[in-house]
């Protein structure tokens, strides 16, 4: 039966049980409102460590807009039998006042790859991330922890503050999972009426197409302004972005000389949608 836990001191005195008998642990942060996305990441959770913390915890410090934060779905019942079916040892689920008691008053913010795509769209959303993540860490004492691609971004973030800051804990990046039709998995689809769902995986489609455009070598600028033509076409609106940047360091790819993401995000409808591939 996975345990659930609300107290950070609670949860200490099982880890420290734990790591008396030499287990390694591993963490899967997350938002809740969990789907095969996130359940991927605690099987690969399982596969690589002896114990397995799911935390559920919606930061407030990441929203940069208090509708998308009262609208966030939320079910924990539902969560806690999907990962019980994981075998997921313990779901850690803090209340804000747990996290961010009275007179909370640190921040932990990355420069520099914090800066472009989600940064520039969602102030300050980074250094709630690279908070909420450095207590976490703390509070679970895993020595890994598990991020979707999904997010892109946020896991190089990550990356860079837990070696910037030498934190124990090796951060292992695990695959997009997709819907048949492509639609990456997230939370928030379940908020896309039944016409938006319908359009929703055009992105993905459209994503793929002026990947291997590029890579047939047509000019990569040209391709993603008619990638964006095709998506405003099939019913999008607010493209936030729509770029290709490289894998090191995300720095704008003029070209496929190096490494490089497609990234986007868009709206469709009220609701924020963003994706990325290689490419
Ligand atoms: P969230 O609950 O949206 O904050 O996501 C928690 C973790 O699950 C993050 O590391 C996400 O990147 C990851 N995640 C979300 N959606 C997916 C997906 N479709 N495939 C893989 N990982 C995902």
């Amino acid at each position: 039966m996975t345990e659930v836990i609300r107290s950070a001191d609670e949860l200490r005195e099982k880890v420290a049980g734990w790591k008396r008998s030499g287990m390694l642990v591993g963490v899967v942060p997350t938002m809740g409102a969990l789907h095969d996305g996130h359940l991927s990441l605690a099987r690969a959770a399982r596969e690589q460590s002896d114990r397995v913390i799911v935390t559920v915890f919606v930061n407030p410090m990441q929203f940069n807009n208090a509708s998308d934060l009262e609208k966030y779905p939320r079910d924990e019942a539902h969560d806690l039998a999907l990962l019980d079916s994981e075998g997921v040892d313990v779901l850690f689920a803090p209340g804000v006042d747990e996290v961010y008691p009275d007179g909370f008053a640190t921040t932990v913010s990355v420069s520099g790859i914090t800066e472009p795509l989600e940064g520039a769209f969602r102030p300050g959303h980074f250094d709630g991330v690279a908070t909420v993540c450095s207590k976490l860490f703390g509070m679970t004492q895993a020595g890994r922890a598990f991020f979707g691609e999904k997010d892109w971004q946020q896991l190089q973030v990550v990356q860079r503050f837990v070696r910037d800051l030498n934190i124990p804990v090796r951060i292992i990046g695990c695959p997009t999972i997709r819907e048949e039709d492509g639609l990456a998995m997230s939370s928030r689809n379940v908020r896309l009426s039944a016409t938006e769902r319908a359009t929703a995986p055009v992105l993905h489609a459209v994503m793929q197409a002026a990947a291997s455009d590029m890579r047939a070598g047509k000019p990569v600028q040209t391709a993603l302004m008619d990638a964006q033509a095709e998506l405003l076409e099939a019913g999008f609106r607010d493209i936030e972005y729509l770029e290709l940047r490289t894998v090191e360091g995300l720095r704008p790819a003029p070209d496929l000389s190096q490494p490089a993401r497609m990234l986007a995000a868009l709206w469709l409808g009220d609701v924020r949608l963003i994706d990325n591939i290689a490419v």
